[in-house]
């Protein structure tokens, strides 16, 4: 889920970084910015009793969400359970930096420094630490699961006169057994070929790095940031991030089956960026605050973007100055850019106007607050194939 898609601050439309990942009964959070419990708060799921935290680097934009949280599970009276925060080196300094703000907490804190190429055996998956380059302290993190055991084949187990109960109970666990005359049976007998788990990839900020295709190699889903356009291009060397043709060569280069570009830089709307990454990588997809990503077990289809999968249930109540305040949908470059997006809304029934930008050639695409989601819609569907989309 999606908590923060925008990079270095907040905008009217974006937090900044937060990705909760969902896995059974498991809450793991990834990034803390500013504001982050709130967008819990506002999500269907709540402000859960999260018990891990993994922080991609220790820039503000990533981090500054941390003391308000730790210090709102100490107001509720946690005392179990514990909370452990990953990170990269710098990470236990930063702490000691924090003390003032979080005082005494009544549960258990631990930080663990990760390097990259540590991971966190946790049985049926892992946690990997990976080396990005973004010219500080910092990991990006692979979520990767194990191989399952194959299907198991009851009409092989039948022919081969295995009773049914524990001796099948032994057998889909991996253990041979022996019959009651005699025959020994092994699991590959009985077992369909191990089934692959699915590997989830999050970069955190980064340059485009080998090391970064390396993890994300055939992965599921990689989350992969996307700070600049094409048009941005030098300063996305300057600052060690990544332009959205970069995180879709990498993304084509790992073979992953969806690319999700995030941590947008406030002068983009996300539609554009997804545009250019599209012209590399068509599996990109740019999800707003509170859209999900289902991630299925690769033999029940491809991950798949969910619009406001996360969101809280909407209220419906009547805002009559919504209909006619005017908001910012899009920025566009140049004239022709501005009007053929007001061209396009005009044409799904919304009256957008234009406005220039402070001290810059571009013009702000304006629409109705009430109608913004509906302009989001109609300007993403420019370029949105529909199967990448599903609706909660
Ligand atoms: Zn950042
Ligand atoms: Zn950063």
């Amino acid at each position: 889920m999606f908590l923060g898609t925008s990079a270095s601050m907040p905008t009217a439309r974006r937090a900044p970084a937060a990705i909760l990942l969902r896995r059974g009964g498991e809450r793991l959070l990834f990034d803390c910015a500013e504001g982050t419990q709130r967008q819990l708060q506002r999500s269907a799921v709540g402000l859960p009793e999260i018990e891990e935290i993994f922080l991609t680097h220790l820039h503000a934009d990533h981090v500054l969400g941390l003391p308000g949280m730790l210090k709102t599970f100490a107001l509720r009276g946690r005392e179990e359970p514990g909370l452990t925060v990953y990170g990269p080196r710098g990470l236990r300094d930063l702490f000691g930096h924090l003390k003032p703000f979080l005082g005494r907490l009544p549960y258990r804190l631990t930080t663990v420094e990760l390097a990259p190429g540590e991971a966190l055996e946790r049985g049926e998956y892992r946690i990997e630490a990976f080396a990005v380059d973004h010219g500080v302290s910092a990991v990006g993190y692979a979520l990767v699961e194990e191989d399952r055991p194959g299907r198991f084949d009851v009409g092989a187990a039948d022919a081969l006169g295995v009773p049914p109960g524990p001796e099948r109970g032994m057998l889909q666990a991996g253990e041979a057994v022996t019959l009651a005359d005699g025959r020994v049976v092994t699991p590959d007998a009985v077992l369909g070929p191990a089934r692959p788990g699915r590997k989830l990839v999050i970069t955190g900020d980064t340059a485009p790095a080998p090391s970064v295709i390396q993890a994300a190699y055939r992965g599921d889903l990689l989350v992969h940031e996307a700070t600049f356009g094409d048009d941005d291009k030098e300063r996305a060397r300057e600052t060690l991030h990544a332009t959205a043709t970069e995180a879709a060569q990498v993304a084509k280069l790992a073979e992953v089956k969806l690319l999700a570009l995030t941590h947008f830089s406030p002068r983009y709307s996300g539609g554009e960026l997804v545009r250019e990454a599209r012209a590399i990588f068509p599996e990109t997809v740019a999800p707003r605050d509170f859209d999900t990503i289902e991630v299925p077990f690769p033999e029940r289809g491809a991950p798949q973007l969910v619009k406001r999968g996360g969101a809280a249930p909407e209220r419906t109540a009547y805002d009559p100055g919504a209909m006619s305040r005017m908001i910012q949908v899009a920025t566009a470059g140049d004239v022709t850019e501005a009007e053929e997006l007001q061209e396009l809304l005009r044409n799904a029934g919304i009256d957008a106007e234009l406005q220039p930008v402070d001290n810059e050639d571009g013009l702000n695409v304006m629409v109705p607050e009430g109608e913004l989601e509906a302009a989001q819609d109609a300007i993403e569907a420019l370029s949105e194939p529909d199967d990448l989309i599903a609706e909660p």
